[in-house]
């Protein structure tokens, strides 16, 4: 049995598929967008999250840090990121929560003893499980093997993607998948490469192939007010979802920046610090064009 790196166990979400669901959030991702509200999915690697303001100055942490990542000056203590290797043995003393590792390593078992503590939400609401990120589809065994056992216990899954997966893998997933959120962001290329570090291609390309072989595919797209929302853009994403086949559903994410200090936190900067969130008369606008596509659209997840 596999093991995977998951960042975050959720409940009781209402915004990533049908009814009452659990969000099981996978680290890492292939793409790297610059308003991602889950920085600290972004990266394989485990990191640290830091959050100096909630020290109490107990000096745990420099006992036991094996490689001088942390100082102390007149009762201050420091954090020299540059030296830390995420090996976690202050996040494991500091009980102030100032020191956290991101991911946990968890077995299938693991990860299936929380989904089924609330069967009874999922049968009451038409909910269940779903698989997000990072990209849950680049721990593709892991996730086949949960998806196998949910599957047995008639658990309705969603995988939420961002499409930058080989073919293979979401191939291999795809018959034990009951609904695909699929993201889509910008349809011209460079600018795809420019704010999510990756062309676009195989993106389209994964969702031409599975509009033409799974049943249940939302698009998901963010509206990033001055990024994505201009007219070129969705007129050219409204006519590609249009042309896909039993694709009718499309919903717009209003972009919102509530992750922008996990950015601090990890030690990275926020590349999008002047964007403010579109309003619901911009959105309701947006809905109008995308709806000439013929496509059913709807304002959120
Ligand atoms: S995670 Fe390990 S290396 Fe990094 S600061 Fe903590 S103890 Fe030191
Ligand atoms: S263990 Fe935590 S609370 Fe104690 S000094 Fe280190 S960071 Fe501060």
């Amino acid at each position: 049995m596999e093991n995977g790196k998951i960042f975050d166990i959720m409940k009781y979400s209402i915004h990533d598929g049908p009814g009452i669901r659990t969000t099981v959030f996978f680290k890492g991702c292939p793409l790297h967008c610059q308003w991602c509200h889950n920085p600290e999915s972004q990266r394989f690697e485990q990191e640290l999250m830091y959050w100096p303001d909630r020290c109490i100055g107990c000096g745990q942490c420099l006992e036991v840090c094996p490689n001088g990542a942390v100082t102390s000056e007149a009762g201050k203590f420091e954090y020299l990121r540059d030296k830390c290797f995420a090996c976690g043995a202050c996040s494991t003393v500091c009980h102030a929560g100032v020191r956290e590792l991101v991911a946990k390593t968890m077995s299938v078992s693991d990860v299936m003893a929380e989904i089924e503590k609330d069967l009874i939400f999922y049968d009451e609401s038409g909910g269940g499980v779903t698989f997000s990120g990072g990209e849950a589809i680049m721990q593709p065994v892991f996730l086949l093997e949960v998806l196998k056992e949910c599957r047995k216990k008639e658990i309705h899954t969603a995988v939420e993607t961002c499409g930058y997966v080989k073919l293979e893998s979401l191939q291999m997933i795809s018959d034990y998948v009951d609904l695909f959120l699929y993201d889509l962001k910008l349809m011209d290329t460079k600018k795809h490469q420019e704010f999510t570090g990756a062309p676009n291609e195989l993106i389209l390309g994964n969702l031409r192939w599975l509009a033409e072989h799974h049943p249940q595919v939302i698009v998901r797209v963010p509206i990033i007010p001055t990024i994505n929302d201009d007219e070129e853009n969705l007129s050219q994403l409204g006519e590609f979802v249009a042309s896909l086949r039993r694709v009718t559903k499309l919903h717009i994410l209003p972009y919102h920046n509530a992750g922008s200090d996990k950015y601090r936190r990890l030690g990275r900067r926020y590349l999008l610090p002047g964007i403010q969130p579109p309003d619901n008369e911009r959105m309701e606008k947006i809905k109008g064009q995308l709806e000439q596509f013929g496509l059913n659209i709807k304002i959120g997840g």
